[in-house]
């Protein structure tokens, strides 16, 4: 019996994860994409792209006063990076309203600096320095909202039905 409906696209959380170039020039990319496959999260976009300094800016400008934001941006635009878009696919129920895949990756990422970054997540298993932390993800919705709409074009998303929904959601 189906109890739940799975919702419209537009009301599923989504997070933009990114894959910096110093992810790509380790050989990271598969290890990374696949903490986020097995967690069970959907994967609706996918890119190696290379990003501009207006592009980089624009993704950090909340960042801009802090002293590191120069080297944040050469960081970011030194090579490579692997753009993804990471959704949850939420069910109606009560009891999944406010799991949110925006949350979850930034656990699945752990602390900002790897040092503090706890064993088991992204940042504490492959990485030393905050300067080099080998990926991001969106810190809220509304800024997942904002960084995917900054990173892909409309005809790049994959909109998909996977065959694990029924054996991750109850
Ligand atoms: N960063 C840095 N030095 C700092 C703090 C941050 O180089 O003291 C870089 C680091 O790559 C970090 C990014 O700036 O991932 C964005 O910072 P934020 O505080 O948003 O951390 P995040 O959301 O990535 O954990
Ligand atoms: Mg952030």
């Amino acid at each position: 019996v189906q109890r739940c409906r799975i919702v419209a696209a537009a009301e599923v959380e989504q997070s933009y994860i990114m894959i910096k170039p110093d992810g790509v020039q380790r050989g990271l990319v598969g290890e990374i994409i696949s903490r986020f496959e097995k967690k069970g999260f959907l994967l609706k976009g996918l890119k190696l792209f290379q990003c501009s300094k207006d592009l980089a800016q624009e993704h950090y400008k909340d960042l801009k006063d802090k002293p590191f934001f120069p080297t944040l941006i050469d960081y970011i635009t030194s090579g490579p990076v692997v753009c993804m878009i990471q959704i949850f696919v939420i069910l109606s129920c009560k009891a999944w309203e406010g799991v949110g895949v925006v949350a979850s990756a930034r656990k699945l990422i752990g602390a900002t600096n790897p040092l503090q970054a706890e064993p088991g997540t992204i940042r504490g298993d492959l990485a030393v320095q905050t300067g080099r932390n080998v990926v991001h993800g969106s810190d809220s919705p509304d800024n997942g909202k904002r960084e995917i709409a900054l990173w892909f074009k409309e005809g790049e998303l994959c909109e998909w039905e996977s065959v694990q929904t029924p054996w991750l959601i109850e």
